[in-house]
């Protein structure tokens, strides 16, 4: 059988940084573990503008379209902000993810017990928290027609159009209920079906696909205000959340930062089965290029290393080393290692981003 086949591009700033982590683990798999991964590498972002005038070419496309996954860094910077929209690093992201059709993006919020201090919450509530939000991410309020700013008589009016077909709502529902079928078998649907048609077609739908295809799965409904209420209350209930793209966007951004860091935070965009049964799917860290401690060791590389993790647990079926993965995080971080970024008001001497991947690879060691 072919290797599994995985596209990086490590993008700009502390992108290639982070990355170059991840391709340490990718290495130790080719040596303790008997796993080789086909890797290419491309440009996107910044650094594809620099070298080709666009954030991403024709051929990096294609290859994104071929692969098993697409583990990506980071793009844009100040350099780049003076730009044309169209050719703005943003929009090479954006590319991928449209032509890649990814309309399931999967943000779990997962509490370290030993960062559980980190969080703006009391320690109880986070401490050993492990969610995931599934956003429905390419229809929606952001796409739906009409859109613009109109004049109205004497004053101007803003437009946006919250729209869902039957079938965009299955294909995430789906993907949620497989999602909790991999972990606690339970899913809560969020929309606002007291105030919009949309939400009581979601929650139509949702109930539909539960009913035929997953029964076995636990399903609630909630309104998504009360969701973002319960979120904050006892974020434990949860297992996976399933959610539109404009709810998805603000629960996912409150729900992950329940847990401490920018720089711990992981994701996953997945689109329809391939051939081969993988599903199209992009991995990435939650942050940016973080322009302001690029170049300095600073960064933190376990968002994009959770990255991978996703990788090996949703792409390539290897839950067991997904796992390990995630144990040898949790390791590092229990034995006290930090990037300044996890430094608490205790302080000490932070790691750099080689010394933290260095550290993951001895964790990764010590668990064979
Ligand atoms: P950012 O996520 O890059 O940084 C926000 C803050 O978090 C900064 O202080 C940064 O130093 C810190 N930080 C981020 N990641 C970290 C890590 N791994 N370790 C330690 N600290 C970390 O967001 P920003 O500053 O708003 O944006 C900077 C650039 O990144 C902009 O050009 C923006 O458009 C772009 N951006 C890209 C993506 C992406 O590639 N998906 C996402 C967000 C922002």
């Amino acid at each position: 059988m072919a290797n599994p086949s995985l596209l990086i591009l490590a993008g700009d700033g502390i992108g290639p940084e982070v990355m170059a982590e991840v391709k340490k683990i990718i290495s130790w798999f080719d040596a303790k573990r008997g796993v080789t991964f086909d890797v290419s590498e491309g440009l996107v972002g910044g650094c594809s503008y620099d070298a080709h005038g666009t954030p991403l070419t024709d051929e990096t496309m294609a290859r994104a379209q071929e692969v098993d996954a697409v583990l990506l860094g980071a793009v844009g910077g100040p350099k780049y902000d003076k730009l044309d929209f169209s050719v703005k690093p943003e929009r090479g992201l954006l590319r991928l993810r449209k032509e890649m059709d990814l309309f399931s993006n999967l943000r779990p919020a997962q509490c370290f017990d030993a960062l559980a201090d980190f969080s703006s919450l009391k320690k109880e509530v986070v401490a050993g928290l492990d969610i995931v939000i599934v956003r429905e991410l390419t229809s929606g309020v952001y796409f739906g027609e009409p859109r613009g700013i109109f004049v109205e008589g004497n004053e101007r009016v803003g437009i946006n159009t919250q729209r869902y077909t039957e079938s965009e709502i299955a294909r995430v529902a789906r993907s949620a209920f497989e999602l909790a079928r991999k972990r606690n078998n339970k899913v809560c649907s969020m929309e606002k079906a007291n105030v919009m048609e949309s939400g009581i077609l979601w929650r139509e739908v949702v109930q539909e696909i539960h009913d035929k295809e997953y029964p076995d799965v636990e399903l609630s409904h909630m309104y998504a205000d009360a969701g973002a209420m319960q979120l904050c209350r006892w974020p434990k209930q949860f297992d996976v959340i399933v959610t539109d793209n404009l709810f998805g966007d603000l629960l996912s951004d409150m729900a992950a930062m329940l847990t401490g860091s920018l720089g711990m935070l992981p994701s996953a965009s997945l689109g329809l089965p391939m051939a081969n049964g993988r599903p199209k799917a992009l991995y990435e860290p939650v942050h940016g290029s973080a322009p302001d401690i690029a170049g300095t060791g600073k960064a933190n590389p376990i968002a994009c290393i959770l990255s991978f993790a996703m990788a090996l647990r949703y792409s390539f079926g290897m839950g067991d080393d997904a796992t390990r993965v995630d144990k040898a995080v949790e390791k590092v971080l229990a034995d006290g290692v930090r990037t300044a970024d996890l430094m608490g008001p205790a302080g000490g001497t932070p790691v750099s981003t080689a010394q933290m991947g260095d550290a993951v690879i001895a964790a990764l060691n010590a668990s064979l």
